[in-house]
């Protein structure tokens, strides 16, 4: 397709403005070379950039060799970005800015299992929002259940009990920015807690808790499949003749290991857990005097290593770069190890050792991925 001059302009503003984002304080110089653009065009960029108070010059650079470079720094309140995470009883709202720092954050109880009702209150929102914040640049919704992202659509959601909602429709007469809309799972592997490297090449995510979830991320982009149901881990066969999943087959991933069925693997063994308690960073010390002990660790050991088989399967299919796992399970040795032992005896060898496997300490946040994802869109190039 030939694009106008206006185009190409504005994909070289966004490529900038991505560029000293990810990387920070940057000069002239090291866009015109890491952009393959001419210095004229970034010189007239960023001119106007300043002007508009979108860059600032944060001064000299005289380290290395070669003249002195002037660096340029974003204003990080110049555009910010709302991230929403809808849940079986309540919201939790982010608001960011274009660094993608968290400015403001809260939970919001409203009635989320009637959509027509749960959306009109978002809508309700907006006006505060407008007023607070300076250049919304998008607001992101993040629902549990399958969401065709393309259309904005929720196709159903067993926790809400949606079915064919077309949440963009609804809410763009009252909210007049971009609207993006995601599975909650896919939202949170976008989050950018630190865990992995900013210009990671690729990330499989792995979310345990009522369900168990996954996503691919490459390169910034959540793979969303054709149907919208890549990174479905849950359904991973991991278990002969295992227990029957809700999707039909039997020793499904979920099955085994969200947390209702380790609750009930552990109340089959004697142990009486509870939900609270796995989220305990203290839970083996309060355990190690249970008459359970030695099963309560047997079955975070067959835990690990179903967990592994999945992650073995994932990385021979993906050769994902990073494995990250989030799960309640984290912090016990017994877990993690059956893990790591199950990838390294079941995935190909050449992979696995180069594959990166972090247990997450805390849940990712699907709000703030959310934000994130509004972001990336907004910077994204390939909008001709
Ligand atoms: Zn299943």
């Amino acid at each position: 397709m030939v694009k106008g001059p206006a185009v190409l302009r504005e994909i070289n503003e966004k490529r900038v403005l991505a560029y000293i984002r990810a990387n920070g304080t940057s000069s002239r110089q090291e866009l015109t070379k890491n952009l393959g653009l001419s210095k004229n065009t970034v010189s007239l960029i960023t001119e106007e950039f300043i002007k508009e108070g979108i860059l600032r010059e944060v001064g000299i650079d005289s380290k290395g060799v070669g003249r002195p470079r002037m660096k340029l720094d974003l204003i990080p309140d110049i555009y910010h970005s709302v991230g929403l995470h809808v849940r079986d009883t309540f919201c939790e709202l982010v608001v960011t800015d274009y660094l993608g720092s968290i400015i403001e954050s809260r939970k919001l109880m409203m009635n989320t299992q009637n959509a027509a009702q749960c959306l009109k209150e978002i809508t309700l929102l907006w006006p505060k929002l407008e007023s607070t914040y300076s250049n919304i640049i998008g607001f992101g919704i993040a629902i549990p259940g399958l969401v065709n992202p393309d259309e904005g659509i929720v196709i159903s959601s067993s926790h809400l009990h949606w079915k064919d909602v077309n949440v963009i429709k609804i809410l763009e007469k009252q909210i007049p920015v971009p609207i993006k809309v995601l599975n909650r799972v896919k939202a949170a592997a976008l989050s950018p807690e630190k865990i992995i490297p900013e210009d990671a090449d690729s990330t499989f995510y792995i979310r345990i808790d009522e369900g168990v979830g996954g996503a691919f991320v490459h390169n910034k982009d959540v793979l969303s499949g054709f149907n919208y149901t890549a990174g479905e881990v849950g359904h991973l066969v991991v278990k002969h003749n295992g227990p029957l999943c809700t999707c039909g087959q039997k020793g499904c991933l979920e099955t085994l290991v969200s947390i209702g069925n380790v609750i009930r693997r552990l109340s089959e063994m004697g142990a009486n857990i509870t939900e609270n308690d796995l989220y305990s960073n203290h839970f083996f010390t309060i355990y190690s005097f249970d008459p359970n002990y030695n099963e309560i660790v047997k079955v975070f050991k067959e835990v690990g290593k179903e967990v592994g088989t999945a992650v073995s399967t994932i990385i021979n299919l993906f050769n994902p770069q990073f494995i990250v796992i989030d799960s309640p399970y984290n912090e016990m040795e017994f877990f993690k190890s059956a893990t790591l032992a199950t990838i390294k005896s079941k995935a190909l060898k050449y992979p696995s050792e180069r594959t990166n496997t972090i247990f997450a300490s805390n849940p990712l946040s699907s709000p703030w991925g959310m934000a994130m994802s509004v972001i990336h869109q907004f910077e994204a190039t390939n909008f001709v």
